[in-house]
């Protein structure tokens, strides 16, 4: 038994075994075969090489269309490794003598063949450790029945464990069958985070190299709630972690009993608890945790898994039907906001050295109107249908939100033109994520109906931390005075100008910070549906007075750490 400490990234405890994901290695267990089997497992490995030879072929030919012959060359070699005789007479002699499984035998050559070209002192030979690594992957994965490794197919509940997952990948995976994950890399709010909470699956991002002491198949113990991942646990620590699997739920349960109630203080003020969401299959959970409306709709995620762009047609239906199912509600949709760590195939986006700082949401949307126009007439056609808002991201500054209202107005006009009926009254809205946002909310407060707080970017921006980067994570502190102070003149600029203001980043939904928020104004909570129900528990259990005083108090504080264990002894305190 092994314990692996990582970041916290998604809360819930879950017990499988571990899929390894991503990066595929050559660790097939072993399998004793029978004699009278050895002509079927020769079948199987001959079957597998004429299959990995169609597939090469197959792809030799698109990539000789789509970038010429030279390129498509690069595979021949590929065709040769299936061609070695050596290396398949190697396969077949040693299944005979060894008797065990194929593809145990063939990895098990393969690794060998690798092992002896790292060691010749020749650049071409070296340079076939990469031809034989890909054909070898392939000849497995076909000898495994494995046509194409995809999170959406798999058939048995598991772990996933890989280096990295894209948001694309976690908006992918089957969520019956994935029931936690553990990745390398990563920080508690990058994008894949943010999905396991919106799957409701327990994760733990961050284990660095220590992820490899993971085998595939290795029983694991995740716990996103401490960010901690048990390999091949005992009987009493499984025990252990059953019992306290019990416990969680019963804790979920009694926050369940609020969350069809208002979100009301003891002293009468009315909060508004909305969700966020990704994708629209999300509704269901919000009904059930009790969201009044959707706070941040992350609109890109439309946008992933698929081919081609979404028509303006498929962007209309998706928003009618979220406007119409969370009805009274409102329901904020946020531009699509790509790049950072979300990225699509179906734009050619450039590689950039800093992305979070580079050609990212309204930046992109401003730089091709048509697409940005689309998106903007089909929220504008469904804004009939509920209550719909609009909100960019990333505004750093008045010019930037005037572009995107001119372009606003341009498709209002078409709209009106064709005598398209739309929410004359839209509210529209900017995300206060960037520094220059914050320090200027005085004068973006007079151009917009509302603002919602991402402190998802804002955080990483104000204290120079990557928000994906596992490295510097001990520095992503949502308590730092910086922040809080960030928080509290966005508020009162907002308030000055009589507009309301929400919160969509991750710190909506952290517990130990909803009395200081409440004390310091904040009108909306967002956030992944799973903490509605606790959220609503704490601020109805709180007074305005009690509330503010506790925000004084921990802007008095002087560091992060000051801060959070206040508002831990605070919050045990309300939760006593
Ligand atoms: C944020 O930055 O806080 C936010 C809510 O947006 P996203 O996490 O999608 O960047
Ligand atoms: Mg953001």
């Amino acid at each position: 038994m092994i314990t692996l400490k990582g970041i916290a990234a998604a809360p819930g405890i879950n017990i499988a075994p571990a899929y390894k994901f991503g990066k595929e290695e050559f660790e097939i267990p072993m399998q004793p075969i029978k004699a009278e089997d050895i002509p079927l497992q020769i079948q199987l490995f001959e079957e597998s090489l004429i299959a990995t030879r169609k597939e090469i072929i197959e792809l030799q030919k698109r990539i000789a269309q789509e970038m010429g012959q030279e390129e498509a060359q690069i595979f021949d070699a590929h065709l040769l490794v299936l061609e070695d005789r050596m290396l398949i007479e190697e396969v077949i002699s040693r299944l005979k003598k060894d008797q065990v499984n194929v593809p145990y035998i063939f990895s098990e050559v393969l690794k060998k063949y690798i092992q002896v070209f790292s060691k010749i002192e020749d650049e071409y030979l070296r340079e076939r450790i990469a031809d034989l690594n890909d054909v070898g992957k392939r000849v497995l994965r076909n000898l495994l029945g494995k046509e194409h490794r995809s999170l959406k197919d798999l058939q048995e509940r598991v772990v996933v464990v890989a280096h990295d997952l894209s948001p694309s990948d976690t908006a992918a995976m089957h969520k019956q069958m994935v029931c936690a994950f553990v990745t390398d890399i990563g920080g508690k709010t990058s994008h894949t985070a943010i999905m396991a909470k919106s799957l409701e699956i327990p994760a733990v991002v961050g284990l660095g190299e220590t992820i490899n002491k993971i085998k595939a198949g290795d029983m694991l113990i995740v716990d996103g709630t401490m960010g901690v991942v048990i390999v091949n646990p005992d009987e009493e620590t499984l025990r252990i972690y059953r019992e306290e699997e019990q416990k969680l739920r019963g804790v979920a349960e009694k926050f369940l009993q609020v969350k069809d109630l208002p979100a009301v203080t003891l002293d009468g003020r009315t909060i508004d608890v909305a969700a966020n969401i990704e994708l629209p299959d999300e509704i269901p959970s919000v009904k059930v945790h009790g969201g009044q409306g959707i706070g941040l709709y992350r609109s890109e995620f439309f946008y992933m898994n698929r081919k081609d762009a979404p028509t303006e047609e498929e962007h209309f239906h998706a928003y009618k039907y979220v406007a119409e199912e969370m009805k009274p509600y409102p329901v904020i949709i946020r531009t699509l906001d790509l790049g950072g760590d979300k990225f699509l195939s179906q734009f050619d986006m450039p590689k950039e050295i800093k992305p979070f700082l580079g050609w990212r949401a309204i930046r992109f949307c401003l730089a091709n109107p048509d697409i940005f126009k689309m998106q903007l007439r089909a929220i504008l056609r469904a804004s009939v249908y509920g209550k719909l808002k609009l909100m960019y991201p990333m505004i750093t500054s008045i010019d930037e939100l005037k572009q995107a209202n001119t372009i606003l107005e341009e498709c209002k006009e078409e709209l009106r033109k064709i005598r398209q009926p739309f929410d004359e009254e839209i509210e529209v809205g900017v995300m206060i994520e960037v520094p220059s946002a914050a320090l200027t909310a005085d004068l973006l407060a007079k151009e917009v109906d509302f603002f919602s707080i991402g402190t998802n970017d804002l955080i990483q921006y104000a204290l120079a931390v990557d928000r994906t980067n596992e490295k510097v994570a001990y520095l992503y502190e949502p308590a730092h005075p910086a922040v809080l102070r960030m928080i509290k003149s966005i508020i009162d600029a907002a308030h000055a100008n009589n507009i309301w203001v929400g919160m969509c980043g991750e710190m909506a939904s952290d517990e130990i910070f909803t009395p200081v928020l409440l004390g310091l104004g904040l009108d909306e909570f967002s956030m992944p549906s799973l903490a509605v129900p606790q959220i609503k528990y704490i601020l109805r259990s709180l007074s305005m007075a009690e509330a503010r005083k506790i925000a004084e108090e921990a802007l008095s504080l002087t560091t992060a750490k000051a801060v959070e264990s206040f508002m831990q002894s605070k919050l045990k305190e309300i939760l006593k």
